[in-house]
């Protein structure tokens, strides 16, 4: 087969790009770019899980759902992490809901195909379970979290992971969404909203949302924010090959996923030179 070189974006998803580049390029015929629009209802409690989603810009939140219709949010899934962690220990019925909050991309993949190439082992295998082992952190830290932290400190920890995630100071962020991501009524979200903007630590404009001091927001933000920062799975893959990605960003000083942290977006879009074969030009952008 005759082999030639494409331009080809690094894949926005952190557990995507610390994929070895021909692992990814094995895996990639069952994957492709969709764009989740806000409120949109992946997964239903109970339900069966088609795909597992690699969100680019988009950020989808997991919820616990009790018999009398509240919600909790358990989780936030972001540009470093997948939905359908229970597709890699052999449930296809998801347990939770999952709802995107903040509208972008995200790469889907089929469960089958995910679960196959979970059985397989490799880099994917490991990328898949360091980020299992975060994402339970990230859940006990949540239950810490909901019942400890006051909801101001909540809201400024929100935020914080939101604009990691977007890379913008401004973001759209309905009340309604925020009312589901925070676990409370909506007349408490207004309160709490007006109370940043007096403070002058944010704008809020017909739901679009703009950080005016992150550093303040920082010191508001209750520890989880902090905790959840220092386990990011990125640094566990680091030492899985990734190849690809650190040929370049090594060679600069930078660790190789650290480098593609959404909030330094210069780096995350780096178009590289790689070899390709032309039935794989589905990567080719
Ligand atoms: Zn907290």
């Amino acid at each position: 087969m005759k082999h030639i070189t494409r331009k080809v974006n690094l894949p926005r998803n952190v557990l995507l790009a610390a994929l070895p580049r021909k692992e990814y390029i094995d895996l990639f015929p069952s994957l492709e770019q969709v764009s989740l629009h806000e409120n949109q209802v992946l997964y239903e409690a109970g339900r069966p899980m088609k795909y597992a989603y690699f969100p680019e810009q988009s950020l989808i939140s997991l919820f616990a759902t009790l018999s009398d219709g509240k919600r909790f949010e358990i989780a936030v899934i972001v540009n470093r992490g997948f939905l359908g962690v229970s597709l890699a220990l052999a449930s296809r019925i998801s347990t939770q809901l999952a709802i995107v909050q903040i509208a972008g991309s995200a790469v889907p993949m089929e469960a089958k195909a995910f679960r196959a190439a979970f059985k397989r082992g490799g880099a994917f295998q490991q990328i898949v379970l360091s980020y299992i082992k975060y994402h339970l952190l990230t859940v006990s830290q949540a239950a810490i979290c909901n019942y400890f932290h006051q909801l101001r400190t909540r809201f400024a920890r929100s935020l914080l992971t939101i604009h990691d995630q977007v890379g913008s100071v401004e973001f759209l962020l309905r009340p309604e969404s925020l009312s589901r991501m925070l676990g409370v009524t909506r007349s408490e979200v207004a309160n709490t909203v007006a109370l940043f903007r007096r403070k002058g630590l944010i704008e809020y404009k017909q739901g679009k949302i703009k950080i005016l001091d992150r550093k303040r927001l920082e010191l508001i933000a209750c520890e989880c924010y902090r905790t959840i920062e220092a386990t990011i799975p990125a640094k566990a893959a680091e030492h899985i090959d990734g190849d690809w990605i650190s040929r370049r960003h090594r060679r600069r000083g930078f660790p190789a996923l650290q480098a593609l942290r959404i909030n330094k977006p210069g780096l995350a879009g780096t178009p590289l030179e790689m070899p390709l074969l032309e039935s794989q030009f589905p990567l080719v952008h």
